[in-house]
């Protein structure tokens, strides 16, 4: 099976939405752009890097596409089309067609639609880049666009995909709720366009609360004061170690916004603070709650979320 009969058979298909002039099969893809603005995000998931040797080609391919539509979801764009760069160290049609059925099953969910890349033979990896459209009118949120007095709301789950990672790495076996949490991470679009009109900043979470958070701070020059309660009621488990993940743990892809000045966060979110003015040297503090939540909160602070280098 040559690369082109692995594009015919596992990502080319008949159905073409008006806007796509020419899909997969030429040099190139032609689209007919709308006035709307585009918002353009791309990401790369590495075998042993982003995700565990072996794992689920439904869960490798459904990642690497969430992944992408979780930061069209951060910006309040709507996806519209991808394209997938895909190394493969060899061809396997089993893999294939479970890595096929896991991105069609989560592109037709959004309305997404694969219109082009590249297949090449290498390490595993995956590498896609996709499109939105913001609603006419409406900016994109910036991490920089929250101002004093907005409240910290928040949509999806946080700290269950680390456990997951956690138990992985032990040798264990994660809860059913966490390896869901970790493989198959739901992307809030329909949050994320709920929220224009409320919110002016946002980010979604997959460094962790406390480091994605502190891009908003930073880029906005605000500190934040977080909820101890509201946190404490978002945790999955009353200890520590889960408080640690809550604020520290990556890979779960909540979304995270800051409504304008004196606009509550709308009740299908979680509000879990308030932008207040800039402090140093800890912009973020936890007030109240209870102590096992303190006490995951001082060790997250000592360790920065994710970084690659
Ligand atoms: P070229 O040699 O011009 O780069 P390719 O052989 O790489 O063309 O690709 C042929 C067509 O198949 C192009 O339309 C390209 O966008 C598409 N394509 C290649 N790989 C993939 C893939 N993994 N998923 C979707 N479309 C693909
Ligand atoms: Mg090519």
């Amino acid at each position: 099976m040559n690369e082109f009969d692995i594009i015919q058979q596992f990502f080319h298909r008949p159905a073409k939405p008006e806007w796509l002039a020419l899909g997969i099969g030429d040099d190139g893809a032609v689209i007919e752009p709308s006035p709307a603005q585009q918002v353009i995000v791309t990401d790369t998931l590495l075998e042993g890097r982003h995700f565990f040797a072996g794992t689920d080609a439904r869960a490798i391919a459904h990642k690497a596409l969430a992944v992408n539509l979780s930061d069209l979801a951060a910006m309040g764009a709507k996806p519209r089309w991808f394209t997938l760069n895909l190394t493969l160290p060899k061809v396997d049609k089993n893999w294939l067609a479970a890595f096929s059925e896991g991105l069609f099953r989560l592109a037709d969910e959004h309305g997404v639609c694969l219109i082009g890349g590249d297949t090449t033979r290498g390490p595993l990896s995956i590498s896609i880049t996709a499109a939105g459209e913001l609603p006419t009118g409406r900016p994109a949120f910036l991490r920089g666009g929250a101002q004093v007095g907005g409240r910290l709301g928040i949509v999806g789950g946080l700290g269950l995909a680390a456990m997951a990672v956690a138990a992985r790495e032990a040798g264990n076996q994660a809860s059913a709720a966490a390896s869901q949490a970790l493989d198959f991470p739901q992307p809030q679009l329909a949050a994320g366009l709920r929220l224009h009109g409320i919110a002016t900043a946002a980010c979604d979470v997959s460094d962790g609360l406390l480091a994605d958070l502190g891009h908003i701070a930073q880029a906005s020059s605000l500190g934040f004061d977080l909820d101890g309660e509201a946190l404490a009621a978002l945790a999955v488990e009353q200890d520590s170690q889960a408080a640690k993940l809550l604020f520290a743990g990556g890979d779960d892809y909540a979304l995270l916004f800051v409504t304008s000045a004196g606009i509550a966060v709308p009740d299908w979110a979680n509000d879990i603070g308030v932008a207040v003015a800039a402090r140093e040297p800890n912009a973020i503090q936890l007030n109240g709650g209870p102590s096992w939540l303190q006490a995951g909160f001082a060790e997250a602070l000592d360790k920065p979320g994710f970084q690659h280098f």
